[in-house]
């Protein structure tokens, strides 16, 4: 790729080779955003803005074609079936776990698992290993950063095995406290679920350092990827992650397709939480044996076209020079902020250094999703409300706020669109 990298408002390059051809060198939004039609519509009479990334990430054209290609023309299920059909969709199938596995810095596809999304990888991880490891007066740290998925799964697993939720605190500025973490650290924690990137207040904790003190205290770790997958490269390898999870549809994929990474020694150690096909060796009424890794964790029927768009994705993204993209949205958000703070009044929750392009803030006395409902109508995208994230919120003392949130398609001009619509309604 040989596009200047042009997101300044006083640079501008034309994009002169595909986003799908290999990158050398700075990142070419305009490429990128030619592979997302959606980007290109118009919603109430404008120019659509999509600041809403946080909620999903729109499909690059490659995504669509292959959904498209799999019900149009190899529509089949896995896994069973002699015939060619079968044998296809199976290797689409694999392959897709194969680029899940290669996203996430594992060689061995056993320990990819295939789920809904983040919320069924953390209800998996509770309710199999949850179950059979949790007992009376364990404790689960649980960050206040937390998306309610990856808190409320653990206060169900924690009520039936009469173990206990404690809290990680949060800094002013959207930080984890470390040195509360280390105090709250004990031989009674067994688990600790921490976000790779806060989703209400773009906060990236240091997982790695967090998971090392908790293995020192035996207790293994569950990561929320579902907000950092699509910002930055993620190497669970490197991370020592017990288990990693993310959602297809925050990483350019479609909806309804996850996946759960475990350590291999760990997901073999434990029961399967759903029975079914798929996911067995042999059935008696005497007697059942389960399939070896994945499959063991994999009852019924997968979402087969989800995994095709999801291997799609994932590909495109590997067609990207994932650095100079991260690098890109780096600056994006550091350009996004100082433009926001331009705004009277306007305050910013979650401030900690390194965080992604999550921008949620408050306007004034401007009730959240009335401005929402403002900005929608210039063709502005934004979420209003707790963003599933109450807790995070409460700890800066409010239960609602305007959510912005940036993925490597946004602009330099979209940033500049907000602020001038947030201007425009401070003033009226
Ligand atoms: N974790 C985080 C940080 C999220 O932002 C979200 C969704 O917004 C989830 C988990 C839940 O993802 P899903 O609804 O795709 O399961």
């Amino acid at each position: 790729m040989t596009g200047t990298r042009y997101w300044l408002p006083t640079q501008s390059a034309p994009a002169t080779s595909s986003a799908s051809a290999p990158s050398s060198g700075a990142f070419d939004v305009e490429a990128v955003r030619r592979d997302f039609p959606q980007l290109h519509r118009e919603v109430n009479g404008h120019p659509l803005i999509w600041l809403d990334n946080g909620a999903t990430t729109f499909k690059p054209r490659q995504v669509t074609e292959a959904v498209g290609e799999h019900y149009a023309r190899d529509a089949s299920n896995v896994h069973r079936g002699a015939h060619t059909l079968a044998k296809q969709a199976t290797q689409v199938y694999e392959e897709g776990r194969e680029e899940a596995a290669k996203l996430l810095g594992t060689r061995d596809t056993g320990e990819v698992v295939f789920v809904r999304g983040t919320t069924e990888a953390v209800n998996l991880v509770a309710q199999s290993w949850g179950r059979a490891n949790l007992g009376v007066g364990d404790e689960i740290l649980v960050s206040a950063a937390e998306h309610h998925s990856n808190l409320v799964p653990w206060q169900l697993i924690a009520k039936e095995r009469r173990a206990r939720v404690v809290p990680i605190p949060l800094l002013p500025d959207g930080q984890l406290d470390q040195d509360a973490y280390r105090d709250l650290l004990n031989n009674k924690t067994k688990l600790v679920a921490l976000t790779h990137a806060s989703n209400v207040l773009g906060t990236v904790p240091p997982v790695a350092q967090m998971t090392a003190l908790a293995h020192r205290w035996g207790a293994r770790v569950l990561v929320d990827g579902a907000q950092a997958v699509s910002h930055f490269p993620v190497d669970v390898t490197e991370l020592d992650a017990d288990f990693y999870a993310f959602s297809g549809h925050k990483v350019f994929a479609p909806t309804g397709i996850g996946v759960l990474f475990g350590k291999r020694e760990i997901l073999e150690a434990m029961p399967p939480w759903q029975g079914g096909g798929n996911m067995i060796d042999s059935v008696s009424f005497e007697k059942t044996s389960y399939a070896p890794l994945p499959h063991r964790l994999e009852a019924g029927t997968g979402h087969i076209a989800g995994v095709a768009g999801l291997r799609a994705a994932l590909r495109y993204l590997g067609t990207l020079n994932r650095k100079t993209a991260t690098e890109y949205e780096e600056q994006l958000t550091a350009y996004a902020t100082s433009a926001l703070s331009t705004v009277p009044g306007l305050r910013l929750l979650g401030t900690a250094p390194g965080k992604i392009g999550v921008l949620t803030f408050l306007l004034a006395d401007a009730e959240p999703t009335h401005l929402a409902g403002l900005l929608d109508q210039q063709g502005i995208a934004v979420r209003a409300g707790h963003h599933c994230a109450q807790p995070a919120l409460a700890a800066y003392g409010v239960t609602s706020a305007v959510r912005a949130s940036l993925a490597m398609y946004n602009t330099v001009e979209d940033v500049d669109t907000l602020v001038a619509a947030l201007h425009e309604a401070v003033d009226a």
